[in-house]
């Protein structure tokens, strides 16, 4: 044990809580870091679930967007695992109750796999390279002056550093709260549930998520998207439940997607999952002796998008701090100068979904679709905003032009826009 606070030197050891993206991203960094400095760091990962056999998994919808290729390749030295995608996206249809419209771009697309398969591939790159995997929760930490003591369920440790990637769990945070000041953000509620339609049925589905603003109560957002043999459906909103995923099911806006829900495979067989998603950045989220990366610190755009791209990203930033500036306080401000890419885009993001909130549920997103159909512009910024690719920093720099601003006005004015418009009109005018 190191008693410095200094960077992780010969013999230092690291526990990591949590082996999803996050977790996993900051060991396979802190490896390759240590090697290339010639350190010998101790890395143990402790994570609940076994992935392996697909006995338990994290929510998640599964796409994998751009540029993870790079990310993991360049930071943490894993290639891009293309057996697993099930389907190359190619891009999205948003649709509000009345209209939709097309966006796609000539980005690389974004691949959908099965999350827990991915999540497996990275447990078994970063055991390859001798990380030691702990198949157990943590249940309590102690941060002292000189060491960090880890309880869990199979017995406990000790650590210079401890490093939170765990996730939206509640009991995890607490542990954290108690033992330091950090304080967890502020989660959306998710229900998740799978469809599975008749093979044919799938091949004809197209490669695009269809992702939905409605008016409807209790829902800020909800998409469908196409897997292998099957598609995931998901809603999301602040105290989002079943209720409301069944009424999302029979909207007519979605029932234009779906394949009969009966005939799919009976709605009352759906089986309902929940998740969460981070829309705030949590407090403290390091200090000495502790950092915390990916969903546990809020590192996520609000709203949605690159949840796992964020996670490995803040893990590989927090490894690059503890082997370069310490592991006090102070040297971890080295991570928050990194995590800026992600923070200081949150006040634009907040403010994107406060606007696009209002404008769902007032309808009048019915109009800025109908807007889109027209305009390649406003066509290329909702894309940028669905699929995550722009920051929402930069949606908001090209949307501040005069110009562009009178003209969608005087094109509003001359729409021939109407209440009861059908959708898929827009969709396939684009
Ligand atoms: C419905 C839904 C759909 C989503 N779809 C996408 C998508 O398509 N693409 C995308 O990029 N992102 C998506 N996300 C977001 C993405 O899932 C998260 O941003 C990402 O998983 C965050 O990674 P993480 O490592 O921080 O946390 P997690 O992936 O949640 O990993 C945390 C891990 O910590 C473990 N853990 C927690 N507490 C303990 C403990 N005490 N002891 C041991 N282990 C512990 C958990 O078991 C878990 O494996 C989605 C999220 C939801 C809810």
């Amino acid at each position: 044990m190191n008693s410095s606070l200094g960077p992780l030197t010969d013999g230092a050891r690291v526990v990591i809580v949590g082996g999803g993206p996050g977790g996993i991203g900051t060991a396979l960094a802190l490896n390759n870091l240590a090697r290339q400095m010639q350190r010998d760091v101790q890395i143990t990962v402790y994570e609940g679930k076994v992935f392996a056999g697909e006995q338990h998994f994290n929510q998640c919808s599964g796409v994998l967007s751009p540029p993870i290729e790079q990310t993991l390749r360049d930071g943490l030295g894993v290639a891009f695992p293309h057996h697993l995608v099930q389907r190359a996206i190619t891009g999205y249809i948003l649709h509000s109750d009345r209209r939709a419209i097309l966006l796609e771009s000539d980005d690389p697309p974004s691949y959908a796999m099965r999350r827990v398969q991915f999540d497996n591939y990275l447990v078994e790159q970063a055991r390859a390279r001798d990380i030691r995997i702990v198949n157990s929760r943590v249940t309590d930490i102690e941060i002292h002056a000189d060491r960090v003591i880890v309880y869990s369920e199979s017995g406990n440790d000790q650590a210079d550093v401890i490093v939170g990637a765990f996730g939206s769990d509640d009991g995890s945070a607490v542990i954290f709260e108690r033992a330091t000041d950090y304080r967890a953000p502020r989660f959306l509620a998710s229900v998740v549930t799978k469809l599975h339609p008749r093979e044919e049925w799938m091949n004809n589905f197209g490669n695009h998520i269809h992702a939905f603003l409605p008016a409807m109560r209790g829902i800020e957002f909800g998409a469908v998207t196409p897997k292998g043999n099957h598609l995931t459906i998901n809603v999301a909103g602040e105290f989002v439940n079943a209720q409301m995923m069944n009424r999302f099911l029979h909207s007519p806006a979605t029932q234009a997607v779906l394949p009969c829900l009966d005939e799919a495979q009976g709605d009352h067989d759906l089986r309902y999952f929940k998740g969460r998603f981070p829309f705030s950045q949590a407090r403290a989220f390091s200090g000495d002796r502790y950092v915390i990366v990916g969903d546990a610190a809020g590192l996520m755009r609000p709203f949605k998008g690159k949840g796992v791209n964020s996670a490995l990203l803040t893990g590989t930033w927090a490894a690059q701090a503890m082997m370069t500036a310490g592991i006090s306080a102070r040297a971890l401000r080295e991570y928050h100068r990194a995590c800026r890419e992600i923070t200081d885009d949150l006040p634009y993001g907040k403010s994107f979904r406060l606007l696009t909130i209002a404008l769902c549920k007032t309808q009048l997103f019915d109009m800025v679709i109908a807007l889109a159909a027209q305009d390649a512009r406003l066509r290329r910024m909702l894309f940028d905003a669905v699929s995550a690719h722009h920051s929402y920093r930069s949606i908001v720099a090209k949307m501040l032009d005069a110009r562009w601003l009178a003209r969608m006005a005087a094109l509003s004015a001359r729409l021939p826009f109407q209440k009861n418009d059908r959708l898929d009109k827009a969709a396939s005018n684009s």
